[in-house]
């Protein structure tokens, strides 16, 4: 599943690749691809002629902010001014992708969701196990109570409320896996089952200690690992997913590589101790007896 750094990757691809995308027409082509509104016309409808003005992220939401933009032709302010048109929510989930497409062709059987500009641009959304989810909602209405797993997010990763004193705070009582509390979206958002076993190793604590027994100084260095694992995984365009594509339609690996994830049986890069596999609340988890405690 696309996690942090690899939404943030999709991110900064949409961004770069639409500029002034306005959105003439819209195909929806699964229905249960959008959450909201309820009503799919009203989705089709509401998403003509808004400009793509700026993407956003938080946790593994992608929002794009809308401006409405009926005749551009007669628009001799910059496009910015326009009214506000609501936003465009996307949630990749499991294997959710975007493609852009200059001069549309025929769709693969995996797309569900097709944008068209007046040029016959297309941006795609293609979704081979259809579990991601897209949203539009209209200026009027509040996205995080529309989208509840927004509303309930955490903190951002890299925000200055993550830090080591707010770990401390929500997990003092917390009798789960630390494992468990990292994957956990109300707490930090954007970490997945991949960053969460990486940093864990980074920081030397055992995915399976109760969350309440980890302790301040070792929670400095969780916070830190977190952090650093992330950034890294950004600059590299996304980890090794078979499945995770940017805007090119290219895997996002360039040679990043893991050192628990996926490593079942393999030595462990510090201590040549041979790393371990067990299911934490239904997760694969990849860690090092030795080096984590
Ligand atoms: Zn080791």
């Amino acid at each position: 599943m696309p996690e942090l750094p690899e939404v943030e990757t999709v991110r900064r691809g949409l961004e770069q690749k639409l500029n002034n995308f306005i959105i003439k027409k819209v195909e929806v082509c699964r229905y249960s691809t959008v959450a909201f509104p309820t009503d799919k016309e009203e989705f089709i409808q509401g998403l003509r002629n808004s400009l793509i003005y700026k993407w956003d992220r938080r946790g593994k939401y992608l929002i794009a902010q809308l401006k409405e933009v009926q005749n551009e032709k007669n628009t001799q302010l910059p496009l910015e001014n326009s009214q506000n048109n609501g936003f465009l929510v996307v949630h990749l989930r499991m294997t959710g992708y975007f493609k852009f497409i200059e001069n549309s062709s025929h769709p693969c059987k995996h797309t569900r969701i097709r944008f068209f500009d007046k040029n016959n641009n297309e941006l795609r959304y293609i979704d081979v196990r259809s579990f991601g989810q897209m949203w539009w909602i209209n200026k009027d209405l509040s996205l995080d109570k529309i989208i509840k797993g927004l509303g309930s997010l955490g903190p951002e990763p890299f925000s200055k409320d993550f830090n080591a004193n707010y770990l401390k705070k929500v997990i003092s009582k917390r009798t789960k896996s630390i494992k468990a509390i990292l994957l956990d979206q109300t707490i930090v958002a954007g970490i997945g089952n991949i960053y969460a076993d990486e940093s864990l190793y980074s920081a030397g604590i055992s995915p399976f200690r109760e969350a309440r027994t980890i302790k301040k100084n070792e929670l400095i260095k969780l916070k830190e690992s977190i952090v650093t694992i992330l950034k890294k995984s950004i600059g590299s365009g996304g980890t090794t997913f078979s499945d995770f594509r940017d805007l090119e339609g290219e895997n996002g690996n360039f040679g990043l590589q893991t050192n628990v994830y996926r490593r079942t049986g393999k030595e462990c890069r510090k201590c040549g101790n041979l790393i371990e596999r067990q299911k934490i609340t239904g997760r694969s988890t990849h860690w090092c007896p030795k080096c984590q405690k």
